[in-house]
C-alpha cells in the first residue's frame, strides 16, 4: 500500500511552525545562478512579510539527465544504488547554492539533504517510497533560521542507504514536507503558469485550468503530464494538502489542485467529460509471443518482473483457444532491456516463446471523472487517432481515463487531433 500503514506524518496534525509556507522550485527555475538569485529574492520577500519558508529544490536544469548519461557511459546498466548516489548530488548542489544566495541577501538560511530533513524511505533505489517524515529536524532548523532549503527527490532507508524517489520526485518531497509540518498548501513553482488541458509546450492552444480535482490530476500525472510527480498528488490527496502549481517567473495565480466540491464535479460530468489529454513517450512495449496457453503462465512472467522491481503498466493478451498465447505490456523505457532479460529465462522454464521490446511507442490518454459514464468518448478518441493515420496497438480504459498506445512518430499529431476533437483548446467550444 502506498505510503505504508503508518503514513508519512509522524503524529499530530496542525501547523508545527507558525507562519510557515512551503515552496518547491523545479530544475528550470534554478537553472542558472541568475535564476537562483531570483528564487532567493522571492523567498526574501516572504521572510520580510514575517513568514518562515521550507523550500524544496530540484537539481539545476538538466543536471539529473546528464548524471544518468554519464553513468551509462561507464556502464550499460548502472547499478541502481550507485545511480541514486550519483543522481542525488544534483539536488545537493542546488540546496547549497540557494542557501548561499539567500545568505548573500541577508536571509538566514540552511540547507538539508533528504536524510537530514528526516525523510525515511523504503529501500527501492530509483523509486523509493517515503515511509515517514520526522518533522523534528525541520522544526529545529526553522527555529534557528528563516528558510530551510531541502534537497528534493532523496531520502534514506532504515539502513542509512541514500535513495531517490523516482524522476520528478522533488514535487513529492515538497508535498510531504507540507503534510509533515501540517501546512495546508504546497506551492510548486515551475516553468509554466499552471496545469493545462495538455502540455502547453507541445500544444500552444492548450487552456489553463483554474482548478483540478486530485483524482484527475493523479491520472494526468500518472499518464505522463510531468508537471507534477504522481506520488506528490497521491500524498496531497491522502493528507489534504492543496497544491498550487504556478510560475516561478511571475506572481500570477496558477492552478489549484484540491478536492473539487461535489456540485462542481457533477456539473462537469455533463458539460465537459474530458478534462485533459496526456502523452507519455517514456515507456516501451514488451511483446511475449508463442507461450503455452495454460494456467499459470502470466503469473510466472509477471511475478518474475515484480521480483526484479520492474513495474508493468498496460497489459493485453491475445484471443484464447490456440495452444500458444501472446501478451504485450508496457514498462518504463529505462527498464525495457531488463524486462526482456527477466522474461527470457522464464520462457525457457515454461516451454518456449519469444520476447522483444519496441521502444518507439507513445501512450495517449484522455482523462476526466465522467469518462466512464459518458457514452461515445472512445469512438471520438479512436476517430481522432485514426485521422492522423496512427494504428492503435493497445487500449485500456477505467472510469476516469481511456489510453491508447500508438507508434511514437504519430505522438504529437495525434495529441493535437485528440485535444481538438474534445474541444479543449482556448478556442474550443468549452
Ligand atoms: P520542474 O522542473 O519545474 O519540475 P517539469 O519539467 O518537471 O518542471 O514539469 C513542467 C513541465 O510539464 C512543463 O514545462 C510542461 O512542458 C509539462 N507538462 C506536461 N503536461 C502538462 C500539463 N497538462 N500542464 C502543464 N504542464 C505540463
Ligand atoms: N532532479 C530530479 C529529476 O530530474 C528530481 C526532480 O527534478 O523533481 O528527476
Ligand atoms: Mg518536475
Amino acid at each position: 500500500m502506498e505510503g505504508g500503514s503508518h503514513g508519512i506524518v509522524a503524529s499530530r496534525p496542525g501547523p508545527l511552525v507558525p507562519g510557515l509556507v512551503v515552496h518547491k522550485y523545479g530544475g528550470t527555475s534554478v537553472g542558472d545562478l541568475e535564476r537562483i538569485r531570483k528564487v532567493a529574492t522571492r523567498l526574501q520577500r516572504a521572510v520580510q512579510h514575517g513568514r518562515k519558508v521550507a523550500v524544496t529544490v530540484s537539481a539545476m536544469g538538466h543536471t539529473t539527465d546528464r548524471l544518468v548519461a554519464t553513468a551509462r557511459e561507464l556502464h550499460a546498466r548502472p547499478d541502481r544504488r550507485e545511480l541514486d548516489m550519483l543522481m542525488a548530488t544534483g539536488e545537493q548542489v542546488s540546496i547549497a547554492l540557494l542557501s548561499l544566495a539567500l545568505q548573500d541577501q541577508g536571509v538566514r538560511a540552511r540547507s538539508l539533504t533528504g536524510a537530514q530533513a528526516g525523510f525515511l524511505t523504503d529501500g527501492a533505489f530509483g523509486s523509493a517510497r517515503i515511509l515517514q517524515v520526522d518533522p523534528a529536524p525541520l522544526v529545529r532548523t526553522l527555529e534557528q533560521v528563516d528558510v530551510a532549503v531541502i534537497a528534493g527527490f532523496q531520502g534514506s532507508d532504515a539502513n542509512g542507504e541514500l535513495t531517490t524517489l523516482g524522476r520528478g520526485g522533488s514535487d513529492t518531497t515538497a508535498v510531504a514536507v507540507a503534510a509533515a509540518l501540517g501546512v495546508a498548501e504546497c506551492q510548486i513553482f515551475t516553468d509554466t503558469d499552471g496545469v493545462y488541458t495538455t502540455d502547453p509546450h507541445l500544444i500552444p492552444s492548450a487552456a489553463k485550468l483554474e482548478r483540478i480535482d486530485y483524482d484527475e490530476m493523479l491520472e494526468l500525472a500518472a499518464l505522463g503530464a510531468k508537471v507534477l510527480h504522481p506520488r506528490s498528488v497521491w500524498y496531497a490527496r491522502r493528507y489534504g494538502v492543496r497544491i498550487h502549481v504556478r510560475s516561478s517567473f511571475s506572481f500570477h495565480d496558477g492552478t489549484i489542485v484540491s478536492a473539487l466540491p461535489r456540485a462542481q464535479e457533477a456539473a462537469m460530468k455533463t458539460d465537459r467529460p474530458v478534462t485533459g489529454v496526456a502523452i507519455d513517450t517514456e515507456h516501451a512495449r514488451i511483446d511475449v509471443v508463442g507461450v503455452p496457453d495454460v494456467p499459470g503462465v502470466a503469473a510466472r512472467i509477471f511475478s518474475a518482473l515484480g521480483a526484479a522491481n520492474v513495474n508493468v503498466d498496460m497489459i493485453i493478451q491475445g484471443v484464447p483457444g490456440n495452444s500458444r498465447q501472446q501478451m504485450s505490456f508496457t514498462v518504463p523505457r529505462d527498464l525495457a532491456a531488463e524486462a526482456v532479460d527477466v522474461v527470457r529465462p522464464v520462457l525457457t522454464e515454461i516451454g518456449g516463446g519469444d520476447v522483444r521490446a519496441d521502444e518507439a511507442i507513445a501512450k495517449l490518454s484522455i482523462v476526466g471523472v465522467a469518462i466512464g459514464s459518458t457514452p461515445g468518448l472512445a469512438g471520438r478518441l479512436f476517430d481522432a487517432v485514426a485521422g492522423v493515420g496512427a494504428n492503435i496497438e493497445m487500449i485500456t480504459t477505467s472510469e476516469v481515463r481511456i489510453s491508447v498506445v500508438i507508434a511514437k512518430r504519430f505522438a504529437e499529431q495525434a495529441l493535437a487531433a485528440v485535444h481538438e476533437a474534445f474541444g479543449l483548446g482556448r478556442n474550443g467550444p468549452t
